[in-house]
């Protein structure tokens, strides 16, 4: 149990460790035809990290074709704002990843039995109750374990955080959907201010989140995203980021949990949609529309905190090969509110 400053380190040794064992390759299968034709509905395929020389990169294999997959992840800057585009072709593949209608998405079950984690069932072969967690570390009210993230959005560290009630026994999870506490808050702060260069960040259901256990994720923080470049605008009640595409309220990173969770317990008490994300010298509150979960500037799949924050990540070639800062704010529009 990790209880040191030097948790960062450990986590990602663990991770670099974790890709040295090949545990970041995985087996999936297809859910649908690749637009590019680099499989087919029903394929067998591999896709994960692996090491090259001293860098991490993706890996990915078309077992039923017998064939590599190439360039199903770039990436590029949008413009000078900093804001940036991810095409992330093995995003699709994962469970729960495949290709969503516009608008509204269907409620995730809350019942154990449906959840996406198989937290209850260790016969599935991503079960977290099979995977060994990377790190675990003891905060005021939980356990945390992180877990790598099956499908990374960044070679260098993705996590998954999974937070398990003080003293319940090991290899046992509680099913909680995903919902924040005033407990949770509290320790998920501490966590992401003994992190060095990593985000922290939390989609509620309707925002992002596609499994309802509770759960946050950390990803490396290699490159200083566009909601860091904005400066605070002080309303009294409230601060949001002077001139960012999208009404954000914007904490510093030494905020009380309690001012935060005033504003998550309103959202949550009123089913507004929300991402948290704790980034840098900021933490991010960012209320959605439910009603634009996903947008025609980006279909196929959802923004979350951290394309809020200015990495987009999208599953869709065409919506990758034409974004400009202008379909971004368009969308920023729908996707969040006003008041
Ligand atoms: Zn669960």
């Amino acid at each position: 149990m990790e209880t040191s400053s030097n948790l960062t380190m450990q986590l990602y040794r663990a991770w670099q460790q974790a890709i040295a064992d090949n545990k970041l390759i995985n087996d999936f299968q297809a859910v649908e035809d690749d637009p590019d034709g680099r499989w087919a509905k029903g394929d067998e395929i591999a896709f994960g990290i692996q090491r090259l020389g001293d860098q991490y990169a993706y890996y990915a294999q078309n077992h039923t074709q017998g064939r590599a997959i190439q360039s199903a992840v770039e990436e590029k800057t949008v413009d000078e704002t900093g804001f940036i585009c991810q095409f992330n072709g093995y995003r699709a593949l994962r469970p729960g990843g495949q290709r969503k209608a516009l608008g509204r998405q269907p409620a995730i079950p809350a019942n154990a039995e449906r959840c996406r984690f198989s937290c209850q069932d260790p016969t599935q072969s991503l079960s977290l109750l099979v995977r060994t967690p990377l790190i675990q570390v003891q905060l005021q009210h939980f356990t945390w374990s992180a877990f790598y993230n099956a499908a990374p959005i960044d070679p260098n560290g993705h996590f998954l955080w999974i937070p398990t009630p003080l003293g319940d026994p090991q290899g046992v999870l509680r099913h909680f959907p995903q919902y924040l506490t005033p407990r949770l808050l509290e320790d998920a702060l501490v966590l992401f201010q003994t992190f060095h260069q990593t985000m922290l960040f939390f989609n509620s259901l309707h925002a992002g989140a596609s499994v309802n256990h509770i759960h946050f994720q950390a990803l490396y923080h290699g490159s200083v995203l566009a909601a860091e470049k904005y400066a605070f605008k002080d309303f009294g009640r409230y601060s949001l980021l002077d001139g960012y595409p999208a009404k954000v309220l914007a904490f510093s990173k030494e905020n009380s949990w309690e001012k935060i969770f005033d504003w998550v317990h309103q959202f949550q008490k009123n089913s507004i949609p929300f991402n948290l994300m704790l980034l840098g010298d900021r933490i991010i509150l960012i209320p959605r529309n439910g009603d634009h979960e996903i947008v025609s500037e980006f279909p196929g799949n959802g923004l979350a905190a951290l394309g809020m924050s200015g990495k987009i990540v999208t599953i869709d070639p065409e919506a990758y090969a034409k974004v400009t800062r202008e379909r971004i704010e368009k969308a920023f529009q729908k996707m969040t509110l006003d008041w």
